[in-house]
C-alpha cells in the first residue's frame, strides 16, 4: 500500500528512510536540502489561515500548500502541462501575503510562476489571457484603447497606469492637481503598460518587452522623479525592472511616499478606516505608510481594519478573469472586515477602489481624500 508522502520521498531519493512528518523537521532545522518549491509542498499549509484565496474558496488545490503540491508535480512530470492542472496555479492573486506567516518567507505566487511561465512558452494559455497579451502587444495597454498624444515635459513625471487611464480618469486629474498644489510641477507622457498583467500571466517575454517600451519613454522624456498613484506601476519600476535589468534612469515613488508630512496639520472630521493594496504595503514593503498619513490629519478617526493585510480580490490578473464569481466573494469578505472598521475607507490603489466601492461602502483613493482636505 503507497504511503501518502511515496511521491515526495521519490523525489528526493529517501524513499525508505523518511516518513512526510519526519522529513518536514529536517527540512526546518536545516537538517535536509531541498529546493524552496519542495519545501513549500512539504509544509502542512501554515500560511492557509491567512490567504484571501484559501479562505473564501476552501479547496486544497488552490490553498498555498496545495498550489505548491500541484506545481511540483507538474515540474517533476507527474501531473501533465494542461489547463486543468494550471486552474489551481492561476488561483493566487500575487498578494505575497503568505510571506509574512511563512517560516521560510516564501511567496507561493514566485514559487509557482515558473510553471506558469513555461506553459505560456509552450502555448498552453488559457484563452481568457489571449486577449489580454493581444491588447498589450497591440496597444501596450491591458484596456487594448488607443494611445494618446504626447503632452508635456518636465522634471516630474506622473504616471497613470492603465486601470487609472482607462476605468478613472477623474483620478488622474485629482492627482495632477493635487500634485500642483503641493509644488510639484508635474507633466504626463504617453505611457505604455508597465507590463504586470503580462509578468502575472507568466508571459515574461511580453512583459519585458512592455518593460523595455516603457523604460525607453520615460528615459527620453528626462524627467528626475517619477511619482505613480497605481501601486502595481511602482512595484514594477523599483522591483521587477531591475530583476530583469531594465533600468530606469529617475527615481520611482508610488504618490503615498511622497505625502509623508504634507498632510500634517490639515483637519478632518469623522472616522475611517483604510485598506492596505498588498503591492504597497508588501510588494514596496511600506506596511504602515497610509495609516501613517491618516493618523496625521486632526480631528480624523483612523480604525484599524479587522485584518490589517487581505486583497480586493483583483490582484494578481488571473482570478479576476478566469474566476470572476471568486474575485467577487474575496471582494464581498474584504468589504466586511472592513465594514467592522468604518463606513468610509481609504485606499491608495485603483483596482482596489473599483473593487471595493459598493453601496454600503465609500472607499476613496488617497489622492481624492488629500484633494478634498486641501480644498478641490
Ligand atoms: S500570494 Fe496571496 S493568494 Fe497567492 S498563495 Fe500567497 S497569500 Fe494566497
Ligand atoms: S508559503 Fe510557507 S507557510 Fe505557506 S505553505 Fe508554503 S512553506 Fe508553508
Amino acid at each position: 500500500m503507497p504511503g501518502k508522502w511515496d511521491w515526495l520521498k521519490d523525489e528526493i531519493g529517501f524513499s525508505n528512510l523518511l516518513t512526510g512528518g519526519k522529513m518536514l523537521l529536517k527540512v526546518i532545522s536545516g537538517k535536509l536540502s531541498v529546493d524552496d518549491l519542495t519545501k513549500c509542498a512539504l509544509c502542512p499549509n501554515m500560511c492557509r489561515h491567512t490567504c484571501p484565496v484559501s479562505i473564501v474558496d476552501g479547496r486544497e488545490t488552490t490553498s498555498p500548500a496545495g498550489k505548491a503540491r500541484v506545481a511540483f508535480m507538474i515540474r517533476e512530470g507527474r501531473l501533465e502541462l494542461n489547463l486543468e492542472n494550471l486552474e489551481p496555479l492561476y488561483m493566487c492573486l500575487s498578494c505575497n501575503i503568505c510571506t509574512l506567516y511563512c517560516p521560510f518567507e516564501f511567496s507561493v505566487a514566485d514559487l509557482t510562476r515558473p510553471i506558469n511561465e513555461e506553459a505560456v512558452k509552450k502555448g498552453v494559455v488559457f484563452e481568457e489571457f489571449k486577449k489580454v497579451f493581444e491588447n498589450l502587444e497591440n496597444y501596450g495597454d491591458v484596456y487594448g484603447a488607443k494611445s494618446e498624444e504626447e503632452n508635456g515635459k518636465g522634471k516630474v513625471l506622473y504616471i497613470r497606469g492603465c486601470t487609472i487611464r482607462n476605468e478613472l480618469p477623474e483620478l488622474s486629474e485629482k492627482a495632477l492637481s493635487l500634485l500642483k498644489k503641493l509644488g510639484f510641477e508635474v507633466f504626463t507622457i504617453n505611457e505604455t503598460c508597465c507590463g504586470i498583467p503580462a509578468y502575472n500571466l507568466g508571459n515574461v517575454e511580453l512583459f519585458k518587452k512592455l518593460a523595455d517600451e516603457n523604460a525607453k519613454k520615460i528615459n527620453q522624456s528626462k524627467a528626475e522623479l517619477v511619482i505613480t498613484s497605481c501601486p502595481s506601476c511602482a512595484y514594477a519600476y523599483r522591483v521587477l525592472y531591475p530583476k530583469y535589468g531594465v533600468k530606469l534612469k529617475p527615481k520611482v515613488v508610488h504618490i503615498t511616499e511622497i505625502l509623508g508630512d504634507r498632510l500634517k496639520g490639515l483637519k478632518a472630521e469623522g472616522e475611517v478606516t483604510y485598506h492596505n493594496p498588498c503591492k504597497l504595503a508588501l510588494g514596496l514593503d511600506q506596511k504602515e505608510l497610509l495609516k501613517d498619513i491618516l493618523n496625521k490629519i486632526e480631528g480624523l478617526t483612523v480604525k484599524e481594519p479587522r485584518k490589517e493585510f487581505f486583497c480586493c480580490g483583483y490582484g494578481g490578473s488571473a482570478i479576476s478573469r478566469l474566476n470572476p464569481e471568486l474575485a467577487e466573494e474575496i471582494a464581498q469578505e474584504r468589504r466586511k472586515q472592513l465594514k467592522d472598521g468604518a463606513d468610509k475607507v481609504i485606499t491608495a490603489c485603483p483596482s482596489c477602489k473599483l473593487a471595493l466601492n459598493s453601496d454600503e461602502l465609500e472607499v476613496l483613493d488617497i489622492v481624492e481624500f488629500a484633494h478634498q482636505l486641501l480644498g478641490e
